[in-house]
């Protein structure tokens, strides 16, 4: 670990001088606060704390930028001001992912116990390969364009690895991802049609990590990107275009509670960095919001030590339908931790079952076809409000952070009501007739 991170600062010493990524002006550590110029580096060479974006917005007028937001396109370059990304960005070769639906859920909210007008649903499958990882990987890309990077890689738990593959394929860059090898067929066709190398490891998505982890120091892995590894404080900068959609969307103001799912914790960690910079900026008016993070029970490191409270997340062996969450040793769980209990919110897990009743009452409610991350986000929403932790009168914002088509075996008892011949008679025997 500690050569790899020398070797890689020595890197980014030789490439910073060309590099424009926009406002970003450095790399901090989240631990200690030691700062190093922007390169493809993760870890602090001084404590080994993770390395995030640190900006330069000395610049931003309040009612211009937010101008300059609304006057933008219909997708997450619109906050490009706010991004790690050069000024021009929206004309590079993209997916050109986010602006997707807020969904005013009251169907959903009279069945969970939620007061009419209060429930979202944020619905990330309407991004181009149906999951929030769009978002993140279209930060990557320009990271990886401005180090000279020549192939994209990543180790994903299934949607990444779609949405490197995808991605790459239009903007020009080789890729060779790398997933667990008893995915959903719908997460591995997703992931190979784009046309990139696609390798499955036996192993979980822990092996796969620390896999990647290696083929990083190793001569094999030279010039390659790994979205979420070394560009990984690039990558997760995208999940705060979450928090900065449903601002402007609710009218630019901040929600009272947010559900989101974690499987890093990476998105959660980076939506609360959002929502406090557009405090700083003045951008919405600072009030208390809370941040509630969900599980499934069969990959619940993060829920188990919250309730524990414990500060330490002691890893799981996941087992859980939800696939695209079972991180057994999640990266930024104890900043979860943290941002849960500072902002009042709480960490909660369903098991499989209770998944699948979520992915179906959603779908029943509001036409949502959420993946079971979503069924995750739905069914622990409902928990807190029977625990009487989520407050039903206030806005609350639900994550759906995936598609349905991907992960179709959670509900695969769904089929036809009746299968008939095609005359009246048939049709009448069924009882299905008003
Ligand atoms: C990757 C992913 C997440 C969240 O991942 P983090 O590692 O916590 O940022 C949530 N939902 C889905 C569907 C995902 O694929």
């Amino acid at each position: 670990m500690a050569v790899q991170t020398v070797e890689a600062a020595t890197t980014s010493e030789a490439t910073t001088a060309s590099v424009d990524l926009g406002p970003a002006a450095a790399l901090s550590c989240r631990e200690c606060g030691h700062r190093v110029p922007l390169g493809p580096l993760f870890a602090c060479a001084e404590c080994f704390g993770p390395l995030e974006i640190a900006y330069d917005f000395s610049s931003y007028e309040t009612e211009e930028l937010r101008r300059r937001i609304e006057a933008g396109p219909a997708n997450i370059w619109r906050y490009a001001p706010l991004l790690p990304v050069p000024a021009d960005v929206a004309e590079k070769p993209n997916l050109n992912p986010g602006w997707t639906k807020l969904v005013k859920a009251d169907n959903l909210a009279r069945e969970i116990g939620v007061e009419q007008g209060k429930l979202f649903i944020k619905d990330d499958s309407g991004n181009p390969t149906h999951s929030f990882k769009d978002r993140v990987v279209a930060q990557a890309i320009e990271a990886a364009r401005a180090f000279g990077f020549t192939t994209l890689s990543c180790s994903s738990t299934g949607n990444l690895a779609g949405a490197v593959g995808a991605a790459a394929a239009r903007a020009g860059f080789r890729s060779c991802v790398f997933i667990p090898h008893d995915l959903e067929q719908g997460k591995v066709v997703m992931a190979a049609v784009y046309g990139g190398e696609l390798v499955a490891i036996e192993g979980n998505y822990d092996d796969v990590n620390r896999f990647c982890s290696e083929l990083i120091g190793d001569p094999l892995g030279e010039g390659w990107g790994f979205v979420n590894v070394n560009l990984r404080p690039y990558y997760a900068e995208g999940s705060k275009t979450l928090a900065y959609e449903i601002c402007e969307q609710l009218g630019w103001q901040l929600p009272d509670q947010l559900v989101i799912p974690i499987a890093s914790g990476s998105q959660l960690t980076k939506i609360d960095k959002g929502l406090q910079e557009l405090i700083k900026l003045g951008l919405v008016e600072d009030k208390p919001y809370k941040i509630f993070g969900a599980q499934a029970e069969g990959c619940s490191p993060v829920s188990v030590a919250y309730k524990a409270g414990h500060d330490v997340v002691r890893p799981q062996k996941p087992k859980t339908i939800a696939k695209s969450l079972a991180i057994g040793n999640p990266a930024d769980g104890p900043y979860v931790l943290d941002i849960a209990r500072r902002t009042g919110g709480a960490v909660e897990d369903v098991n499989d079952e209770q998944v699948v009743d979520a992915i179906r009452l959603l779908a029943q409610t509001e036409g949502i076809f959420a993946e079971t991350a979503g069924g995750v986000t739905v069914g622990v929403t409902h928990k807190l409000v029977k625990e009487g932790l989520l407050d039903p009168s206030l806005t609350t914002v639900v994550l759906n952070t995936g598609d349905g088509l991907k992960t179709l075996d959670a509900v695969a008892d769904s089929g036809a009501t009746a299968t008939i011949r095609p005359n009246l008679d048939a049709f009448r025997a069924a009882g299905l007739a008003s």
